[in-house]
């Protein structure tokens, strides 16, 4: 394809770009503003990290692919392998969803894990090329063509050029710089609040490995807890900003006590608490619409979070990100012509899903957003029908899993199977 692809950012989405761009390009440099630790440990650039994480079955299986031996190499690390529809609770609009085995298999696993897991499988690629420590400032480009990067006053010359740089998203400000138009976003504001403490996780305290609460109108307290990294539970508590979930210890397990269902709080108020409540502010759901733009250079990309930035109530970020790679690898494919503009329009399609299903609930508490559009309000009542019918009916919860699993689309629970039983439910 060309001599050099460098990626800004060396976190979950960029190791996966660069994996997908190792076998393309000769060298490719991933540039970190952070200490790139190979231990499992928080960093500066990722402050999300101290908050449960869960992969999705779509981003397992996909990064799996990417990534051959990340699993095993996970799971010998601590990580669980959950069946989503059996080991976790989910509770959605104050109704639990009726247990059953599947094949809906997702990832346990604190995000430090996840990412050393994958930084040290990418470093065993000969031309990968990490330079941990090294902010890019900025872009470099010539008669419509990005020529490469700036780094400490310095020029580093790629012919492709990855902004991984997550939710503080740089790209934008970087293609205004010269002199392109900032492309088009949509924004909902979910106005939500985390707050996350680790416990010891002990034989038997659960019959479960997850508890995922949805926050609603009626009840916004939600939460995202599980088994984590061996012998941990890692609890996130969800809230509104008028309403945060407190970080003062105590006090956040009683907050528990608002979800819907009993048993997360039960299980907080015994285990013992391992480490101090610490709390992030969410910010809105942003999606930069790059193949709307007027004009961009030939030879630049987004992934990751930078792409898009959802809610992560819905735990869709990594999975997205493992979607954009293995995209990226479908357009290589055909060349590099028209590369920027191939990428975006296809990565278009692949958010479309995952950005109706979370900003359709976030939407309901977002008094600054568009009116919401019908599809979507649509979508908001046949759910909480079928969530209905999801507590006595597995088929139906299965069909809604898949969806929340990205494993199919919003319009496979209208299939006639499915509308039938939720139609007969309610
Ligand atoms: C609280 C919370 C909980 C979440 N829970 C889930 C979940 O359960 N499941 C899920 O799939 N996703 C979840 N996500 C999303 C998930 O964390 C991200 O999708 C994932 O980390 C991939 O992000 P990324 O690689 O695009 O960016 P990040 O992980 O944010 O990394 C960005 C990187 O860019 C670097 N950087 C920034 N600026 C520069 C620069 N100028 N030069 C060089 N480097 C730079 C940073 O140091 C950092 O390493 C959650 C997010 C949040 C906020």
């Amino acid at each position: 394809m060309g001599t050099r692809a460098v990626i800004a950012g060396g976190s979950v989405a960029g190791l996966l770009t660069a994996k997908v761009l190792s076998g393309w390009y000769d060298e490719v440099v991933v540039l970190d503003r952070d200490e790139l630790p190979l231990d499992a440990v928080h960093r500066k650039g990722v402050p999300q990290s101290r908050h449960a994480h869960g992969l999705l079955a779509r981003g397992h299986q996909t990064i799996e692919r990417l990534v051959p031996g990340f699993r095993d190499e996970l799971i010998g690390r601590g990580a669980l392998e959950n069946d989503q529809h059996n080991d976790v609770l989910l509770y959605n609009e104050g109704r639990l969803l009726k247990r059953a085995p599947s094949n809906l298999t997702g990832l346990l696993a604190g995000r430090p894990l996840i990412e050393s897991v994958l930084r040290a499988k990418v470093a065993e690629v000969p031309n990968i090329i990490t330079r941990p420590g090294t902010a890019v400032d900025g872009l470099t480009a010539e008669s419509g063509r990005l020529t490469g990067v700036r780094i400490n006053g310095e020029r580093l010359d790629a012919n492709l050029v990855v902004d991984a740089t997550g939710r503080s998203n740089r790209g934008p400000t970087w293609l205004r710089e010269l002199g392109y138009d900032a492309a088009p976003v949509d924004e909902v504001r979910a106005g939500i609040v985390y707050t996350s403490r680790e416990y010891r996780r002990v034989q038997g305290d659960a019959d479960f490995l997850g508890v995922i609460s949805g926050h609603y109108p009626e009840n916004p307290v939600g939460c995202g807890a599980g088994a984590n990294d061996g012998d941990r539970w890692l609890v996130t508590l969800v809230g509104m900003e008028n309403n945060p979930p407190p970080a003062e210890p105590g006090v956040f397990e009683d907050f528990a006590a608002q979800l819907d269902g009993p048993e997360l709080h039960r299980l907080i108020t015994r285990a013992e608490p391992l480490t101090e409540p610490v709390r992030y502010r969410i910010g809105p759901s942003v999606r930069r619409r790059y193949e709307k733009a007027r004009r961009l250079p030939e030879g630049f990309i987004a992934a990751g979070d930078s792409l898009v930035c959802f809610n992560p109530a819905y735990g869709q970020g990594m999975t997205i990100a493992a979607l954009a790679a293995e995209h990226l690898a479908e357009v290589l494919e055909n060349g590099d012509a028209q590369l920027t503009r191939r990428y975006f329009s296809g990565m278009a399609k692949i958010v479309d899903t995952a950005w109706v299903m979370s900003t359709s609930n976030d939407r309901r508490f977002d008094t600054t957003a568009d009116k919401q559009p019908l599809a979507s309000r649509l979508l908001v009542r046949y759910l909480s029908r079928l969530n209905k019918a999801a507590t006595t009916d597995v088929v139906v919860g299965r069909a809604f899993l898949e969806v929340a699993n990205l494993l199919a689309a919003p319009p496979s629970l209208l299939k006639p199977t499915t509308l039938f039983r939720v139609l007969r439910s309610g």
